[in-house]
């Protein structure tokens, strides 16, 4: 009985392991927003595409792209064996971004890539510094 417990339990364990990468990165820029004092971002908002980041008041949509799974063209993210298999899938997948990005500015929202490795460094990126221009007046 024990044996099954644990069992499961490593699974669970292995199952967070998986999808951690996205959400420090996530965090990461949860930190940088309250560092330069940006406010009112709305996380698992619902919205076409499923954005990590909603503005509702600035209708902005931000995602935070993992280097290697969106393709970005910065070092550390080549495959290294199985090209083939891992350039189709990151093939899928930044022909899916482009699609969502297209999908919701047509429906005029502002939608912000911003990458694993730009978020690293610790800093508001440039991409997004309208964010301070635009709630500057009135900030408390
Ligand atoms: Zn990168």
């Amino acid at each position: 009985m024990a044996d099954i417990f644990s069992k499961d339990k490593r699974f669970q364990i292995m199952q967070s392991n998986k999808r951690r990468g996205n959400k420090s990165t996530e965090l990461k820029l949860i930190e940088i927003f309250k560092k330069n004092g940006v406010k009112g971002w709305r996380r698992r908002f619902k919205l076409f595409g499923s954005p990590d980041f909603v503005f509702p008041k600035e209708r902005t949509a931000i995602f935070t792209d993992g280097c290697f799974w969106h393709g970005h063209d910065c070092r550390n993210t080549k495959p290294a064996s199985n090209k083939e298999y891992w350039n189709k899938k990151i093939e899928s997948n930044k022909d899916h971004d482009r699609k969502v990005t297209h999908a919701l500015e047509e429906k005029k929202w502002k939608v912000v890539r911003l990458w694993e490795c730009e978020l690293r460094k610790g800093y508001l990126p440039q991409k997004l510094s309208f964010l301070l221009e635009e709630q500057c007046p009135d900030r408390e």
